[in-house]
């Protein structure tokens, strides 16, 4: 399997794998360098470090061959998994639901806005349907389980009024994690002129009180770090 990170930290395992599906303009990932590695020695890693969690993450994990041989064998070993995915192979997901704590999915426009989807994703206007319906179906699937949605505030795309827009998709889910873009080369690649984290903290604030409306948790994440909402519903 291609892996650009493989890492422990306060008891949790991250792979991040190599390859996805989606060219997302602004992905730091689609380019970093990788190796390879084989479930067998993932599978030792995870039981040298003593770690409970794995995290399951890339740039996209659903398109790697081996994934469900490897998310059955972190099962028979006892760890809660969570898989992070773009959406675009439900049937991926429903395969491994079985087998994990949950799931991260990442939306990245209200679901009607092809012009928008299509710039974000990097994909011909005339395949955003199919993302589109992939994505909502692994919605519906992921949903039968613990979920974060982790949603990218790019201005223009999905802040302000436009955010409102997505709130019905949220509900049903665990978590929302609501993430400044930062504009870094480390984590954001700038992107239509943004040089500069946005939007502000306090937006985030702000949209992190809507999404409180319709989940139990929001949590935001940008430059002042970390910060977890408990919404009370
Ligand atoms: S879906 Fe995620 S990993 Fe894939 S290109 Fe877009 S930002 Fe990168």
């Amino acid at each position: 399997m291609r892996l650009i990170n493989l890492s422990e930290n306060n008891g949790e395992v991250r792979l991040e794998f190599f390859g996805c599906n989606l060219k997302c303009p602004y992905c730091v990932h689609i380019t970093q360098p990788f190796e390879e590695y084989s479930i067998d020695q993932i599978i030792d890693f995870v039981r040298d470090s003593d770690a409970q969690k794995v995290f399951l993450g890339g740039a996209e994990p659903t398109i790697q061959k081996d994934l469900m041989s490897l998310i059955e064998e972190l099962d028979r070993l006892g760890v809660e998994t969570l898989l992070k995915s773009d959406g675009m192979k439900p049937e991926v997901l429903e395969l491994a639901m079985p087998y994990v704590k949950g799931f991260v999915l990442e939306l990245k426009a209200p679901m009607d806005d092809t012009a928008s989807l299509a710039e974000l994703t990097g994909m011909p206007e005339d395949r955003v349907d199919k993302y589109v319906a992939n994505l909502s179906k692994s919605l519906e699937l992921a949903k039968n389980k613990w979920l974060r949605i982790w949603i990218r505030l790019i201005p223009g795309y999905v802040t302000g009024k436009r955010f409102e827009k997505v709130i019905p998709l949220l509900e049903g889910a665990s978590e929302v994690l609501l993430y400044q873009f930062l504009s870094n080369p480390d984590f954001d690649l700038p992107f239509k002129d943004y040089s500069d984290p946005v939007p502000s903290w306090n937006e985030m604030e702000e949209l992190a009180s809507i999404a409180c409306h319709v989940v139990p948790t929001v949590v935001i994440i940008g430059e002042n770090g970390k910060k977890s909402i408990h919404c009370g519903n």
